[in-house]
């Protein structure tokens, strides 16, 4: 697991990054119950792979049971966004796809395409500001500069990866 322009993470591990944004998002730390009940998983098993995220750096435990995303672990999932909002919006505008088929579709394919292709079609589709269910897309310029403020985040991605726990 690198940063930079990979994008391999696995999915559990931008599930938990998702999961940890998601109730961090009004500037507290996220609780180990929070991100256990988001996830369906109990609090020993997550605590467990929370450790795992925090040696990878992209988590930091910031208290007894409370965690944050680190700034990297903040661009990893913003990539993500990116992708999946990009990928959503190629299949409604040029596939006709109704927009709840299309997210469950990103969804299983935002993680297997590389960051260039994902690219190109960003820029065919004149890198759109927002998904189709109005979400802000962060940009990957932007990611890399690191222009991303708190507007990012708010993301129509599911959290898919509970049937492998
Ligand atoms: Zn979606
Ligand atoms: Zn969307």
């Amino acid at each position: 697991m690198r940063e930079g322009n990979s994008y391999r993470v696995s999915r559990r591990a931008l599930d938990y990054l998702l999961a940890i944004y998601i109730t961090s998002r009004r500037g507290n730390a996220a609780r180990l119950t929070e991100i256990s009940r988001i996830l369906g998983v109990s609090a020993p098993s997550a605590h467990e792979y929370l450790a795992e995220l925090i040696s990878y750096g992209l988590v930091a435990k910031v208290g007894r049971g409370l965690y944050r995303l680190t700034h990297a672990g903040e661009k990893t999932l913003m990539r993500r966004i990116w992708a999946h909002g990009v990928l959503e919006e190629m299949l409604v505008r040029i596939f006709k796809i109704d927009v709840g088929a299309a997210c469950s579709i990103a969804s299983q394919i935002d993680l297997e395409i590389r960051v260039e292709e994902i690219e190109k079609i960003c820029s065919v589709l004149g890198h759109p500001k927002r998904c189709p269910h109005g979400y802000a897309i962060p940009h990957i310029e932007d990611i890399a500069e690191d222009r991303i403020d708190q507007g990012y985040g708010r993301s129509c991605i599911r959290i898919t990866s509970r049937a492998s726990f």
